[in-house]
């Protein structure tokens, strides 16, 4: 079946869908929800997933776009969660996403405020970390190992440290996403390419365990959606469907900066947060140039908003830290954009969980099945799970997950690979020709647009990726949105390729 998401399927599905009774029903498509559906649909099992906004809407594009290695677990005591951490960045490395994931160089400065001792247990942990990556069976050729490098090679791979008192620095090396929001989209294609229907601005208001009743948010129509059994993904909103579950969600913030706020930054950075030993502030170099500068981790109360915005005293502690290690520091001018994500955390002392993973799988007095935490990457491990638990629960007679070695829209050989640019193939792997004969046809969808993007690319989000909206061309199917005036110059580009 075609991986393509456009307005005329959609329309098309949803029609067919009140006449259903689907084996699945996923509500929330992010990575968890979008995983879910796929692994259902490669099981041979009729899905309908539905989101109440777009692909990607809630915290899977808010993430920092690592792949981890599982050595933040590891630091807890908690291996079986660290090698299945390793195993799931292994497997989109090597098999279901290799043109989506890339190794990034880490460099943890070795400034007058990083003791000897210090270094050497962070060096520790790197070293247990490139075990695991032994242990998940990467190969060192995908992700290389740590090493301690020169104050001289330090500043040829981050030219902005500041060399005063630079003893060198310690390298590592982790998975990184061209973009999370692009792993969802592709998710979502690959599910829809199995059967599976995709259905974007379609609201869960009430879950029971035989189906939901479903808002178009579009038009404002009411209708049922049967199921045999029901997945509820929704995230940080999971506990609005389900009244029995609690949330504890927690604030993380970056900071976005233009490609020439930070020139010659060639490796992200850990950034020693002063007075602590073991917690950094990261800054992620992007594919378009642009650098994140994150993390905070701050529990918040209250209603879960739409879109979580950013504080002033997150930015404040993240140029903080960020200018500890700069030549030249940076001011609240220079951040040109923020973001912040909930971290979809369960609150401890609900109903008891399935949490011997940092996921947890939490099965309704109806029957449905609730599938929260974890990390976008460990999305497959726990697609998998609530699968196999919907499986089991609904007697679906559906064999094992074969999602591990199940490639995902993109990943196969780049077509007429000597003509396409490498920009274009690292955001679309074996589809990049074919955006690229959309610029051919008409020279004019060549025109670059802020970050690089084309419009050829906006006009391929609407008939290939599922883009209904200006927002969605914008905020997820590219990442132009995230710097206001950015977004605001190609405003009317996203306008044009709806209407194109
Ligand atoms: C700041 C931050 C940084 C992070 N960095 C990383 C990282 O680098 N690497 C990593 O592995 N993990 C990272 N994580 C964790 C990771 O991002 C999340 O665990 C993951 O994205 C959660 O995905 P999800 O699909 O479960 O939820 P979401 O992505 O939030 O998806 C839930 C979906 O449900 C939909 N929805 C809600 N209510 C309804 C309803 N009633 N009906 C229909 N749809 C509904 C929403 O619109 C949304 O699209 C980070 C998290 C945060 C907050």
């Amino acid at each position: 079946m075609n991986s393509s998401l456009n307005a005329a399927r959609r329309s098309r599905e949803l029609a067919e869908a009140g006449d259903l009774v689907v084996d699945v029903l996923v509500v929330g498509l992010g990575a968890t929800g979008a995983g879910a559906a796929l692994d259902a649909a490669s099981r041979g099992l009729s899905v309908a997933a539905i989101d109440a906004h777009d692909l990607a809407f809630g915290t899977s594009r808010w993430s920092s776009k690592m792949i981890h290695g599982g050595l933040r677990y590891l630091a807890k005591g908690q291996v079986k969660v660290a090698h299945e951490s390793a195993v799931e960045r292994g497997l989109l490395l090597r098999h279901t996403a290799p043109h989506l994931v890339r190794a990034q160089p880490y460099l943890l400065p070795l400034t007058p405020a990083v003791s000897g001792g210090q270094a050497a247990t962070v060096m520790t942990g790197y070293r247990l970390g490139d075990g695991l990556r032994m242990a998940a069976r990467t190969p060192r050729r995908l992700l290389p190992g740590p090493s301690r490098i020169s104050a001289g090679r330090a500043l040829s791979l981050a030219a902005p440290l500041s060399p005063s008192g630079l003893r060198g620095a310690l390298l590592s090396w982790d998975g990184r996403l061209v973009d999370d929001a692009r792993l969802v989209v592709a998710l979502a294609r690959t599910a829809a390419s199995r059967g599976a229907r995709i259905l974007t601005r379609c609201r869960a208001l009430e879950l029971a365990g035989d189906g939901a009743r479903v808002r178009d948010e579009l038009t404002g129509s009411t209708f049922a959606i049967r199921a045999r059994t029901v997945v509820n993904a929704t995230g940080v909103w999971a506990a609005q469907l389900d009244p029995d579950i609690r949330m504890r969600p927690s604030r993380g913030t970056h900071l976005v900066l233009r490609p020439e706020t930070l020139p010659g930054l060639r490796a992200g950075l850990h950034v020693p947060i002063p007075g602590e030993s073991n917690r950094f502030v990261l800054v992620l170099p992007q594919p378009d140039g642009r650098v994140y500068v994150g993390l905070t981790d701050e529990p918040v109360a209250g209603p879960v908003p739409d879109v979580p915005q950013a504080p002033e005293e997150d930015v404040a502690f993240l140029l903080g830290v960020l200018n500890s290690v700069l030549g030249v520091p940076l001011g609240r001018q220079d951040v040109a954009g923020t973001y912040a994500g909930l971290r979809p955390l369960l609150a401890a002392g609900g109903r008891t969980a399935d949490l011997s993973r940092e996921h947890a799988l939490l099965t309704s007095g109806s029957g449905v099945v609730t599938v929260v935490g974890g990390k976008l990457t460990t999305y497959r491990r726990m697609a998998e799970d609530a699968v196999d638990r919907v499986v089991a629960l609904g007697r679906l007679g559906a064999g094992g997950s074969r999602t591990a070695r199940l490639p995902l829209v993109g990943a196969g050989a780049v077509q007429e690979a000597g003509t396409v640019p490498d920009w274009l193939r690292a955001r679309y792997g074996s589809e990049a020709g074919a955006v690229r004969a959309l610029m051919a046809e008409d020279p004019e969808l060549a025109e670059p647009l802020p970050t690089g993007i084309t419009r050829a690319e906006l006009v391929w989000a609407v008939r290939h990726e599922g883009a209904l909206d200006v927002d969605d061309l914008l905020d997820r199917r590219t990442r132009i949105g995230l710097v206001p005036e950015d977004r605001a110059a190609a405003l009317p580009a996203a306008r044009a390729a709806l209407a194109y």
